[in-house]
């Protein structure tokens, strides 16, 4: 691979993940739905309410019966909510009744208990009601047929409770990629194990792993090699058996000792320089008939690759709406190096956005610190304080 504009790469890395938007829509229980997204229509197989009820704990009445008060009224029987036969009701009398429970035919009103007092057998009611008071028409909410959501509508817990409230037990949905990530480099280790000198924990695996969970994947596998080519492409070999797409981190760059670069490239793989800081070094292969995104090994580059490349494909796999850019102006100049698309970390603040900590790819705490990457164009060197500029959330 020559080097390559962030573009180009974006471009190609779109095309090589076409095979993660040819998935079928999947069902599936509703309860497992929250955050994804509808791959049909739904339209409403009942009406809502799903029959006539009263809207308050009171009295089921006529409004002729009440209109002047106060009005004395035989109660014929108590209607809880709940498995009930069908009543019928006698003007000029009421039935005491529950919310949610089933009105009376021909009663055309529900007097609340709060404006009524009870007495042997009878009940007075205090104050007139007019027809269709506290009463609960069938399909006022929604009508059978009625289109409940859009395909594309993205879960969320209000969207479920219609759903439930239909009747619905499982729903088409977007399915998510599935995603198995690898991580590279002998000087990797577990929390919780002993460090031995040249040692550092494995952060990538996890960060890869949840940047994709929170995109809409599926994490299938989370692994690790060291510097041996057999063992990475024993690794590579198992996760693309389950993974729709395989992440991988380190071991790209120009080093001795670069794992990823030296197994793929006899199959095939493309290596190169990207020009972008950091993120510079990036492979891509297909092994097996699944594609593989090879990020740089630094945690910033790993994750800044992600959020470049990887993200907008997931999403859009899993149906996810895309994450838009923004235009916020700059709290203080900053300036960038030349020729390379620059992705620095900073933070919105009420002065406008703000750089965190410098640009080196290796500081982690500075990128959680950030909730903007801000972009800056490869022919950019130089931005003034309060200049409009663009920025990724994170
Ligand atoms: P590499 O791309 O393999 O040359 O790694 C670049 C830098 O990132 C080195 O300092 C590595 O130790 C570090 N690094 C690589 N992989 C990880 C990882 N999974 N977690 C944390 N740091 C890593
Ligand atoms: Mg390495």
């Amino acid at each position: 691979m020559t080097a390559r504009s962030v573009e180009q790469h974006a471009q190609h890395v779109a095309e090589l993940l076409a095979t993660l938007h040819e998935r079928p829509a999947e069902e599936i229980p509703l309860g497992e739905a929250l955050g994804r997204a509808l791959a049909a229509d739904v339209h409403s197989p009942v009406d809502l309410p799903l029959f006539r009820n009263s809207q308050m704990d009171g009295y089921a009445v006529d409004a002729a019966s009440v209109a002047s008060v106060p009005a004395l009224l035989p109660v014929l029987g108590v209607i809880a909510a709940g498995p009930a036969g069908a009543t019928t009701h006698t003007p000029g009398t009421a039935y005491r009744i529950m919310t949610g429970a089933p009105i009376p035919d021909g009663a055309d009103a529900v007097v609340p208990v709060e404006d009524t007092e009870a007495t042997d057998g009878q009940v007075r009611i205090e104050r007139s009601r007019t027809a269709g008071e506290f009463v609960r028409e069938r399909g006022s909410d929604v009508r059978e047929g009625t289109l409940l959501l859009p395909a594309g509508s993205v879960l969320a817990a209000r969207h479920i409770a219609v759903l439930a409230a239909v009747g619905l037990q499982r729903v088409p949905v977007r399915p998510r990629p599935r995603v198995a990530v690898i991580t590279t480099g002998a000087e990797l280790v577990d929390a919780g194990t002993a460090l031995h000198a040249g040692q550092i924990y494995d952060s990538n695996g996890i960060a890869l792993a949840s940047s994709a969970r929170a995109n809409g994947a599926e994490v299938v596998s989370i692994t690790r090699s060291g510097d041996d080519p057999a063992e990475f492409r024993t690794l590579l070999a198992e996760a693309t058996t389950t993974a729709d797409l395989v992440l991988t981190s380190g071991g790209v760059s120009m080093g001795d000792f670069e794992v990823v670069k030296e197994t793929l490239t006899p199959l095939g793989a493309q290596f190169g320089h990207v020009a972008m800081q950091p993120g510079g070094p990036q492979g891509t292969a297909v092994v097996d008939g699944t594609p593989v995104l090879n990020f740089p090994g630094n945690p910033v580059s790993t994750l800044v690759s992600f959020e470049v490349f990887a993200r907008p494909e997931i999403r859009r796999a899993a149906g996810l709406p895309p994450t838009e850019s923004e235009e916020l102006p700059l709290a203080a100049a900053v300036t960038s190096i030349p020729g390379k698309r620059q992705f620095l970390r900073a933070r919105r603040t009420d002065a406008g956005v703000e750089l965190v900590s410098g640009p080196g790819s290796h500081l982690v705490a500075a990128m959680a610190w950030a909730d903007v990457l801000l972009d800056v164009p490869a022919d950019v060197t130089a931005l003034d304080a309060g200049q409009l500029v663009k920025v990724i959330p994170l």
